[in-house]
């Protein structure tokens, strides 16, 4: 059982006075659930500490990127080695290129590589390169999909089909937001239908290879098959973002579960180690029209800075099939037990995967596309996120968010989670609107 947070409380309000929210990513800040957000201290391996020295089992893995767990030996001394060496220095270094070989040498249909800092800025680079190399303007993006921050693809619209979108950000200027054209997800029949509409204006289609971030929606049968048919008979391209997905899926991400090639992709989280690095890739006649070589600028100061490069390569270089073995029977072990507690109390639920992403719905009903996600009974999430946090249970603080398991989770985290579960299946079966 977890005790006080009085070390979290005073330290949210210096942040609240010196941050906007108190965060520096807005869903860290708990808004969503309510509560004290918690200031972490220390991670090692399926655990996490906070400043008033409670453990949590963490089930959100810095969303995503920690697969092997906290502070892996191997990432660590990789870090620390390379930071010992000079931080950065604007210069290529070696690091980086065996970084991008690694990346090629697990998804097939990458070519090239460039590197970034994040995966906002993967996707943005995606997007611009994508324009540059088709000249045109049109964006397809789906509804419920992130893809960063980027102005262009904050844009979620109303529901309806083929939807214009407007701006969901104050900021995004209709400009900005008019050539992304907002769609439901799992649906290729709208996506022809605005490819007619659109005729000859669509640079690319951008879709999270399976969505990770309405909670975890994988893609129906034959849709990315779709995605990638009807781009090219429109002669576009289609991005395949696998920020999240990359490199936790599989040792491919969702290329190698699906095996159905984009033409550009994005990456980040795993692939950085939990430091700072994302890329962009595809198709070397593609990623040849960036500068220097072609005519597409992008640029980075510190892109493929040696430290991050070092903690990521050393992430996927232990990440072998023992890693990808443990982390889908750790996900399929979770989503069990979210089953069976949920089962007992009677609380509607679907447990939904993509791939060994796991989600909790509370809803009977299958959930295909965001419109589903978001009429699920998200109101019991509260109240099952804090039960479970109360228990030593951390858990994504957001019922459309996917959660997070790492290899490092043993027999002794899942009967931390499995003792904590009926008293959140209970607390989710009392909550009330
Ligand atoms: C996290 C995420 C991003 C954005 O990456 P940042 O590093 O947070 O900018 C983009 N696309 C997908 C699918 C993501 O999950």
């Amino acid at each position: 059982m977890v005790h006080g947070v009085d070390q979290s409380k005073a330290w949210f309000e210096r942040a609240t006075a010196a941050t906007p929210g108190g965060v520096n990513s807005p869903v860290r800040a708990f808004n969503s659930v309510g509560g004290t957000p918690r200031f972490m201290a220390r991670g090692e391996g399926p655990y996490l500490w906070d400043v008033d020295g409670n453990r949590y089992v963490d089930l959100v893995s810095s969303w995503g990127p920690m697969i092997l767990g906290h502070a892996h030996p191997a990432v660590v001394q990789a870090a620390q080695t390379a930071a010992s060496s000079g931080l950065s220095f604007g210069t290529p270094t070696t690091g980086e290129v065996e970084l991008a070989e690694e990346i090629i040498a697990r998804v097939d249909p990458v070519q090239q590589v460039r590197l970034v800092n994040s995966g906002t800025e993967a996707t943005m680079s995606a997007i611009r390169l994508a324009r540059g190399f088709t000249g045109r303007g049109k964006i397809i993006k789906f509804a419920g999909c992130y893809h960063g921050h980027v102005d262009a693809l904050l844009a979620q619209a109303g529901s309806g089909v083929a939807t214009l979108g407007l701006p969901t950000s104050p900021g995004v200027t209709g400009a900005q937001a008019a050539d992304t054209i907002v769609l439901p997800y799992n649906d290729i029949e709208a996506v022809r239908k605005s490819f007619v509409d659109n005729s000859g204006e669509i640079a690319a289609i951008i879709t999270e290879a399976a969505a990770g971030n309405m909670g975890a929606v994988a893609p129906v049968d034959g849709f990315n098959a779709g995605l990638l048919e009807i781009a090219h008979e429109h002669g576009a391209l289609l991005i395949m973002d696998e920020v999240m997905t990359g490199f936790r899926v599989s040792r491919a991400g969702w290329y190698g579960l699906e095996a159905v090639p984009g033409d550009l992709y994005t990456f980040g989280k795993v692939m950085s180690g939990g430091l700072p690095a994302a890329a962009f890739g595809g198709r070397a006649d593609v990623m040849a029209r960036l500068a220097p070589g072609g005519p597409v600028y992008q640029a980075g100061t510190l892109s493929g800075n040696p430290v991050a490069v070092a903690a990521g390569l050393a992430t996927l270089r232990a990440a072998d099939a023992g890693v990808y073995r443990a982390l889908d029977a750790n996900s399929h072990r979770l989503g069990g037990l979210f089953t069976e507690a949920l089962t007992k109390t009677g609380v509607p639920h679907h447990i939904a995967y993509a791939g060994n992403l796991v989600s909790v719905f509370f809803t009977e009903q299958p959930v295909h596309n965001y419109d589903a996600a978001s009429s699920a009974e998200t109101w019991r999430f509260p109240a099952f996120f804090h039960a479970l946090l109360d228990r030593g249970v951390y858990g994504p603080p957001s019922p459309y968010e996917a959660w997070f398991v790492n290899a490092a989770m043993d027999d002794a985290a899942f009967e931390i989670i499995e003792a904590a579960l009926p008293a959140a299946a209970e607390a989710a079966a009392e909550a009330r609107q």
